[in-house]
């Protein structure tokens, strides 16, 4: 019996996660931040997302969720976008003024923190991360 060879890959693992995150709707990729925040235990009542910003102040971050675990309160106000998505002049103010706020709280308080970010989707790895860490602090 003659064995079978198998073509070498011509694509790495890392190129199909790129392509895969370089093709990937901000609806999708919401629904992939979702799924991670309830997998490192925000509870689903307390993820928020607005669905219909008609009438609503722009720019506000796309996801605020909060979780209370191990002794440490963490609040996310995360703008999501495409992997090549650029952010408006409202999401900027809104990301610097909530940054500001932020840097106070995490310097004066070791049991709270506040995540202010952009999320794409390569940057799966490092979010997972981030909300894995009871003890990070931005
Ligand atoms: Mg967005």
């Amino acid at each position: 019996m003659r064995a079978v060879r198998t073509p070498a890959p011509t694509v790495t693992l890392e190129e199909y996660d790129r392509q895969v995150a370089r093709g990937m709707s901000e609806a999708v990729w919401q629904n992939h931040v979702i799924t991670l925040l309830l997998w490192c235990g925000f509870p689903r009542d307390t993820i928020y997302h607005t669905r219909n910003s008609i009438g609503s102040q722009k720019g506000f971050p796309d996801l605020v969720a909060i979780r209370h675990r191990a002794g440490v309160s963490t609040l996310v106000l995360v703008e999501l976008k495409r992997q090549n998505g650029k952010l408006k002049k409202e999401q900027e103010v809104w990301l610097a003024a909530l940054r500001s706020i932020a840097a106070v709280v995490n310097g004066m308080c070791s049991t709270v923190r506040v995540v202010v970010d952009v999320w794409r989707p390569a940057d799966r790895g490092r979010i997972l991360e981030l909300l894995r860490n009871e003890t990070w602090k931005e």
